[in-house]
């Protein structure tokens, strides 16, 4: 029975560690194009693709490094989402025969663009100064990225950047709510550089809401399991499924 508890409780405890961090966790693996057409794609939206496989690139090794530094698991869980975002641009760049600006992808640090190595020094020197300048610098990130996001997203028709565009804004909004609400637990207000005010707003709601209905979902499976475990206590089996249950508590206890 012991055995079974424990088993149990752990299941509870990794539960409630997925609802504190499940805003930062990334969604989609690889992006569907599904029936989307291949376009001929203007100059303007290659360029913006190649940039963006940087920027992205630039947030999963600012976060990596920041990870070191900061003992907050925001910059543990958002890398896995910001290398979902890398994949979802190198998808684009094979799908149009496009050269990868990213000759190798575990080389930390190292950018085709000379815009991303200044900018990349730049913060990783702020960041390492203090967890408060960390999480600013995170803002900082999402704030360019969201951006331009926003603007690439809205100089293109096709359908399959429009669904990479989206994809990952909502995501960066979710990002960007974590890096606020650490800074606000600082009393740290962030003035946003490039998204507005009302954009910043938006995407801490939105941060809130997801963040709201993933603890939602992980707090009705605790309580299920919880509601399990109450009603082991009844020695007297009513469904199969206790049955079944009871078996395997009595062969562990
Ligand atoms: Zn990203
Ligand atoms: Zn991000």
């Amino acid at each position: 029975m012991k055995k079974l508890l424990s088993v149990l409780s752990l299941t509870i405890l990794v539960l409630a560690g997925t609802i504190t961090n499940a805003e930062e966790i990334a969604d989609a693996h690889t992006v569907d194009f599904g029936s989307y057409e291949k376009n001929i794609l203007t100059q303007q939206e290659i360029d913006a693709i190649v940039h963006m496989r940087e920027e992205e690139k630039m947030a999963r090794d600012l976060y990596r490094e920041l990870s070191e530094t900061t003992n907050s698991r925001v910059f543990v869980n958002i890398p896995v989402s910001e290398q979902r975002h890398m994949d979802a641009f190198s998808q684009l760049i094979g799908r149009y025969g496009l050269e990868d600006p990213v000759a190798d992808e575990s080389a930390r640090g190292v950018f085709t663009d000379p815009f991303f190595t200044e900018l990349y020094q730049e913060l990783i020197a702020k960041g390492k100064k203090s967890n408060m300048d960390a999480f600013q610098v995170g803002a900082m990130v999402e704030d360019l990225n969201m951006a331009n996001l926003i603007k690439y997203n809205s100089e293109t028709d096709k359908e399959d950047l429009t669904l990479v565009y989206d994809t990952l804004l909502e995501q960066s909004k979710h990002h960007m709510s974590a890096f606020i609400r650490n800074l606000d637990k600082q009393g740290v207000t962030y003035t946003p550089e490039h998204i507005t005010q009302e954009q910043l707003e938006s995407a801490v709601s939105s941060g809130q809401k997801h963040m709201q209905e993933e603890a939602e979902e992980g707090g009705k499976m605790a309580l299920e399991i919880e509601q399990e475990l109450a009603s082991e206590k009844n020695k007297e089996p009513s469904s199969l499924w206790q049955r079944i249950k009871y078996f395997f508590v009595n062969l562990f206890s």
